[in-house]
């Protein structure tokens, strides 16, 4: 079983977890006697975190050799990685898979690795912490017993790539636990902790590091219960329950992911509805399903936005060693950026001349962490916001990000508080969306310091940022504000002092063309349906109430004034309606009317969704960011896909808005935005891009 060497899971990852005889090593795999117990150690080679990759299921397809061989009582599965037990399968393998052909006798495989565990005479134990998930939750699942550090956290988010769990976890995950809990997780993709693992019934025990070692002992001994879903597995896999739950889940997993554009949760629901009833059955199905899901151009499509974080990740690595944060403007931006800092451990003071503004502030804040975050930890974050009426938090910031309304004087003005206050080494930040930052840059004394930071809205639930660089922004500053948005969990994107940067230049025509639609006498519904059929998570008029028409208004007007470009022209009606304060969802009125919880208050859908109005919102936003490619205000196109994807939420089953022009085809966008010309005025004309990458 490869070379003896001093090395067990003791030296790994605790004081004394274990005692017994050192450890053999394979590639990936160590493993450890003790006594009538052997111990297999995930440790994969030359990785950080344990993927399950075919290298690793065959060293393991070997070990289980010498297991069955052996008069084993317990074979305990750990991670030698600090990381967590597997985080599943490597999805790299999993690229440019073309035919269901190609990956099936790969995945019956892989499955027989694990159900040789599953099939083990000894008693079989998972001891588990930090992540486990995906395929590293199958094969914990494949054993009798899971046993998890506090610190685990367990889930199945395949569906988010497209795929549903493929070696085995669907059949075994709804016949260990209640199926109705078991596919809630696997629907949504969410993890859970150990606790609540327990709780659920898949973990049988939680305990701290030092007892991990108890806990197996008791598992062995047959003193562990193993907990699982009781009578409820039964009964809820039966025919009549399997159908009418299964009607139920098609219905709400409809609004958040659309069977037109997403495949995979409705074929994890049919397994279960057809197969649920056995075990054996179901596990079949299941290898199937998965080898019909995984060449789809939605999975395909949703393995590589999963590639495309790691860019922006690369980006923001490093420590920023900021830990206080000011933030100027408590308003909808710069509350939900500043709740966001506090949430993610920087202490944060908030600033704003209305009380009232700052007390909503307040609430909003207060509102996140209640939703993220429990028990001490919770009080921390609320002790970490801290309303600041007259900005002295700016004295002891490491980073003032100002967050003011879009007027350029009173920007000015603040600079010139701010830096009268703030420390010789703070990074100064602005997170405006329209205003020009080398003019804004000449207000400070020491512009070198100056960036934007330019967050998006909602900040809890859009990951992208721009940080842009002015002409004479140091690079210190420009790399320690990218460094900061990594360190609060974020993408950052660079991008150059360009009108709209990136996302909202591609954003405006969008916007500004449904406004046309408006006056042409198209139903506000009927337009945001268009987008939302196509994929976009929100339409065109309820974003630009969700934006503020202000800030809306402010962006399209410097778009027109500053890029060489026709736009679609601003209705007067629209700058009548930001006079009045009719501003969107922040004043309760905009294109809708809002409700008391902020919702839009709309119609049904008077009109016919047709393809040709769907061309009309998008292929100018397309048309944007080959524009902005092309005049090099961000890297590449890879780079503006995952800008859209995490700074819009653009259709994540296209990969993109480039890769959907790509698979496309350049010239036929071209040739679409040629005849859209033609029919409604140069706002089309089809950048010099297309005709360039198609040559
Ligand atoms: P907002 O009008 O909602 O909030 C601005 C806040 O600043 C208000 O609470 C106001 O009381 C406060 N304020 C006014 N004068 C101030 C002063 N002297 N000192 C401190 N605070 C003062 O505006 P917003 O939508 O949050 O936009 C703020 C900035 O963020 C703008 O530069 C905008 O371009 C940018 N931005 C907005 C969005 C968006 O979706 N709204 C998105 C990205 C960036």
């Amino acid at each position: 079983m490869g070379d003896k060497t001093m090395t067990s899971a003791k030296d790994y990852l605790s004081p004394k977890p274990l005692t017994g005889t050192e450890g053999t090593r394979g590639t990936h795999w160590l493993t450890h006697e003790e006594g009538q117990r052997i111990w297999l150690i995930l440790d994969k080679q030359d990785a950080s975190t344990n993927t399950l990759d075919e290298a690793v299921l065959r060293e393991l397809d070997g070990l289980l050799d010498e297991v069955e061989k052996g008069d084993w009582k317990a074979v305990v599965f750990r991670s030698a990685k600090r990381s967590g037990f597997a985080a599943g399968a490597d999805l790299k393998q999993f690229q440019g898979i073309e035919t269901e052909s190609e990956i099936r006798a790969r995945i019956d495989e892989a499955n027989a690795v694990i159900d040789r565990i599953a099939a083990l005479k000894p008693t079989t134990i998972a001891a588990v912490h930090g992540a486990c998930v995906g395929g590293g939750l199958e094969l914990a699942l494949a054993c009798d017993f899971i046993v998890a550090r506090e610190d685990a956290s367990l889930g199945f988010p395949e569906v988010l790539v497209g795929l549903h769990p493929g070696l085995g976890g669907t059949a075994r995950f709804t016949h260990r636990i209640s199926p109705l809990e078991a596919m809630k997780l696997m629907l949504t993709g969410r993890t859970v902790d150990a606790r609540k693992a327990k709780k659920l019934g898949f973990v049988d025990a939680v305990v701290a590091e030092r007892n991990i070692a108890n806990a197996v002992d008791t598992a062995v001994d047959g003193r562990l219960e193993r907990r699982g879903g009781g009578a409820a597995v039964t009964a809820m896999n039966f025919y009549p329950a399997r159908r009418a739950m299964a009607a139920q889940m098609r219905k709400q997993t409809e609004d958040k992911a659309p069977s037109e554009h997403y495949d995979a949760p409705y074929a994890l629901i049919e397994l279960w509805e057809k197969h649920g009833g056995s075990l054996h059955d179901m596990l079949e199905a299941e290898h199937a399903s998965f080898a019909r899901l995984l060449p789809t151009e939605t999975t395909q499509n949703l393995i590589r936005v999963f590639f495309l974080r790691q860019r922006p990740q690369q980006n923001g690595k490093g420590d920023s060693g900021i830990t206080r944060v000011h933030v100027v403007g408590a308003g909808t931006m710069g509350a939900e950026i500043g709740a966001w800092c506090a949430l993610k451990g920087i202490d944060v003071t908030i600033q704003d001349p209305s009380r009232e503004a700052l007390g909503k502030a307040v609430a909003k804040a207060f509102k996140l962490f209640d939703r993220k975050l429990h028990g001490a930890e919770l009080l921390r974050a609320k002790d970490r916001f801290t309303p600041d009426l007259h900005g002295e938090g700016a004295r002891h910031a490491g980073l003032i990000i100002e967050a003011a309304p879009e007027k350029p004087e009173l920007k000015a003005t603040i600079y010139a508080r701010i830096e009268e206050k703030a420390k010789p080494d703070a990074v100064i930040a602005t997170n405006t969306s329209s205003l020009n930052l080398n003019d804004l840059a000449k207000h400070l004394k020491k512009p070198e310091r100056f960036v934007g930071i330019h967050f998006f809205n909602p900040v809890s639930k859009l990951d992208l940022v721009e940080v842009v660089r002015h002409d004479g922004s140091a690079s210190q500053a420009f790399e320690t504000a990218q460094q900061f948005v990594g360190d609060i969990g974020k993408l950052p994107l660079p991008v150059t002092a360009s009108p709209g940067f990136l996302v909202n230049r591609a954003l405006m025509p969008y916007l500004g063309e449904a406004l046309l639609m408006i006056d042409e006498g198209i139903q506000c519904e009927r337009i945001d349906e268009t987008a939302e059929e196509f994929g976009m998570p929100m339409g065109p008029v309820e974003l630009a109430d969700q934006v503020g028409l202000d800030i809306c208004l402010a962006v399209a007007d410097s778009l027109a004034r500053d890029l060489d470009r026709p736009m679609p022209e601003v209705p007067a009606w629209l700058r009548d309606k930001v006079e009045r304060g009719e501003l969107g969802k922040k004043s309760g009125k905009g294109l809708y009317e809002y409700d008391s919880d902020g919702e839009p208050q709309k119609d049904r859908v008077d009109g016919p969704v047709t393809p040709q109005l769907g061309e009309r919102l998008i292929l100018p936003m397309l048309d944007a960011v080959a524009f902005a490619i092309d005049e090099g205000v961000v890297e590449d196109a890879d780079s503006a896909d995952a800008a859209m994807i995490f700074g819009t939420g653009f259709a994540p089953f296209l990969g993109g808005p480039m890769h959907y022009a790509k698979s496309r085809g350049f010239g036929n966008i071209a040739n679409t935005l040629d005849r859209l010309e033609s029919e409604h005025g140069p706002r089309f004309r089809p950048s010099a891009w297309w005709r360039k990458a198609r040559d």
